[in-house]
């Protein structure tokens, strides 16, 4: 239950420096919001990638996981808290050099890099189905993850699907024209429920995988289909996985 959250009044009222200390200073807000984030993989695997780096405009990368589950946020708080503790004190101990091997033995999410420190990746407890306009100011992000979202199966409870009409006019509202809807997931039914409600709102276009991967995307997508920890559940079950992106247009399609 989400009764007892408090909610910013607006994007403003965020205390945007307590999440991201190192970037105090910069006034900006998150460019990557990840829905329903669970243990927190996904942007852990994106944030050293785009540790501080122009992408999509003219915006760094700040990352945003919103968690709903008390424990669950608590969790990826605590593994942010320890990921840039860890790359804080490899720093001090050896300025400059790589604090790969320091960081892959405490978390096998981390593989390749920690540029940035994990500095610019946070996570808020939220229920993401209400007040997004409270965190995210118009037109601010550049992608929006759904990623293996609760199926909620029976009819009577579609309506708490995390994509609906209502939800997506939220959703258009914070993405900037040009931000990317990643959703996937192993359920061929709520994959259908997605892409057709995205295909129907006048502010999304549907666009393909290879044109993201055209445009520099790959390793958005890449993190997209194997860093969840849900995905990974469905890769050692061997499920299917049905991966549908869309395109936040400038204006509106024509019905
Ligand atoms: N995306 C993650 C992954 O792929 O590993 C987690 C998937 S898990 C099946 C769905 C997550 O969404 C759960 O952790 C759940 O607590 C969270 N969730 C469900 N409804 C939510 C809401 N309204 N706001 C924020 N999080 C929500």
């Amino acid at each position: 239950s989400d009764h007892a959250l408090d909610y910013p009044a607006s994007p403003d009222a965020v205390d945007w420096a307590t999440h991201y200390p190192a970037f105090a200073a910069s006034g900006q807000t998150p460019a990557f919001a990840d829905v329903g984030c669970g243990f927190g993989g996904l942007l852990i695997a994106l944030a050293p990638l785009y540790p501080d780096t122009l992408m999509l405009g003219a915006s760094s990368c700040r990352t945003w996981c919103l968690e709903i589950r008390v424990q669950v946020s608590q969790y990826v708080e605590d593994r942010i808290a320890a990921l840039r503790a860890t790359c804080a004190a490899a720093a001090a101990a050896a300025p400059g050099a790589s604090q790969t091997d320091a960081l892959a033995a405490d978390d096998p999410a981390v593989s390749s890099t920690a540029a940035g420190g994990y500095q610019n990746v946070s996570i808020v407890r939220a229920n993401a189905m209400k007040f997004l306009p409270n965190y995210f100011p118009k037109h601010s992000l550049s992608a929006l993850f759904f990623l293996f979202p609760d199926p909620h199966f029976k009819i009577r409870k579609h309506k708490a699907r995390i994509i609906s009409p209502t939800l997506l006019a939220e959703y258009a509202y914070v993405l900037r024209p040009g931000g990317i809807v990643y959703t996937i997931t192993d359920v061929r039914d709520l994959h259908d429920w997605m892409r057709t409600h995205l295909a129907e709102f006048p502010l999304f276009e549907p666009v393909e995988e290879a044109d993201l991967r055209a445009e520099g995307k790959g390793p958005i997508l890449d993190a997209v289909w194997n860093s969840t920890e849900e995905g990974k559940k469905v890769e050692r079950n061997k499920g299917d996985k049905w991966l549908a992106c869309f395109r936040r247009i400038e204006v509106p399609r024509e019905e």
